[in-house]
């Protein structure tokens, strides 16, 4: 995998074929594979085109490091908090 991957995509405003980072690309994925969809924004027209994503995209776009959003029902019964334990500093004092 190589820092920088790159996409082909259309835009569905101007039709136009854009070429963007994976930096460039939004990807959210919902609770099933058909409310998940990837969103960019159109270099040639401004537009903010946004897309379904099928597995294999979904895929191609986590695999190059594409930000990634995961669509969770507001105020679900079974809200997860994940707790992280804070770390201590290390403190380390050079002895002679
Ligand atoms: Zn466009």
């Amino acid at each position: 995998m190589e820092p920088g991957t790159r996409f082909k995509v259309y835009c569905s405003e101007c039709r136009e074929k854009v070429e963007l980072p994976a930096e460039e690309f939004r990807l959210t994925l919902g609770r099933t594979p058909a409310q998940s969809h990837y969103s960019f924004g159109c270099p040639l027209c401004g537009a903010s085109v946004r897309k379904q994503a099928g597995e294999k995209i979904v895929a191609a776009l986590t695999g190059a490091g594409v930000r990634t959003m995961r669509l969770v029902p507001a105020g679900g019964p079974g809200a997860a908090g994940a707790v992280l334990p804070s770390g201590g500093t290390g403190r380390a004092e050079a002895g002679g």
